[in-house]
């Protein structure tokens, strides 16, 4: 595997021709690194290469690691499915969460964010793609969950975010990206604080920039390989 620095370099390439191919400044394109079943120590290296924001999806994994990388200034996104059971620690130990999907857990995630906590990020996870197995709001139910999670205190409602189609077929990817694209900017309009759609992976980056993505979630491409 090469070095993850030449591989932060080879993402934010990408992401740059990216960006140019839509006349977009790739400045407005937040690049999460993530660090999920991968060890402390790799985080540790990306973060030697300027590389702070960094996204867990599995609790377990993540909370000892994140403790262990409590003396760095490093920005924690939650991105994986939420039971209700595992807010505490989420509330307690991350700055932004991605995977919102019902009001329950929003109002689970206010109430227990710490009074001494800036409030926590949060984007609504949307369903796309149509696929009952995968998590995610539908979209006709998106703007009653973001008009609620909008009124709760300790949260800030900062956008959507979407996990396209497990599929080769680019088509497919785009229209899914175009239509989560049209939905965050009706939250736009209603929501001044709404700034983030969070899209794109190793496999779909640029689709998602070319459909407007604020923030892409990398993980094999600068980690390597998950197990
Ligand atoms: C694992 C994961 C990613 C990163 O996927 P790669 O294909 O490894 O880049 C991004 N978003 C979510 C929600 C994930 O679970």
């Amino acid at each position: 595997m090469k070095k993850i620095a030449e591989n932060l370099q080879l993402v934010q390439s990408r992401i740059d021709s990216a960006a140019a191919s839509c006349q977009r400044n790739s400045s407005e394109i937040r690049l999460l690194a993530v660090s999920k079943t991968k060890p402390a120590a790799l985080v540790r290296e990306a973060l030697t290469c300027g590389q702070r924001e960094f996204a867990e999806n599995y609790l377990q994994d993540a909370l000892p690691k994140i403790g262990e990388l409590a003396d760095e200034s490093l920005v924690w996104h939650y991105i994986g499915q939420i039971q209700s059971n595992k807010t505490r620690d989420i509330a307690a130990h991350f700055d932004w969460v991605h995977s919102i999907d019902r009001l329950k857990i929003g109002q689970r995630l206010s109430a227990q964010r710490g009074p001494d906590q800036k409030p926590l990020q949060c984007c609504i996870q949307i369903n796309v793609s149509g696929e009952v197995q995968k998590g995610g709001v539908e979209p006709d139910q998106l703007m009653k969950l973001a008009a609620a999670l909008a009124e709760l205190p300790r949260l800030q409602l900062r956008g959507l975010m979407v996990i396209g189609s497990n599929t080769k077929d680019n088509d497919i990817t785009r229209s899914e990206f175009e239509r989560a694209r049209t939905l965050f900017e009706a939250m736009q309009t209603q929501y001044p604080s709404v700034d983030t759609l969070s899209m794109g992976m190793s496999a779909d980056l640029e689709a998602a920039i070319v459909c407007g993505s604020t923030m892409v979630r990398i993980g094999t491409d600068i980690f390597g390989a998950r197990q």
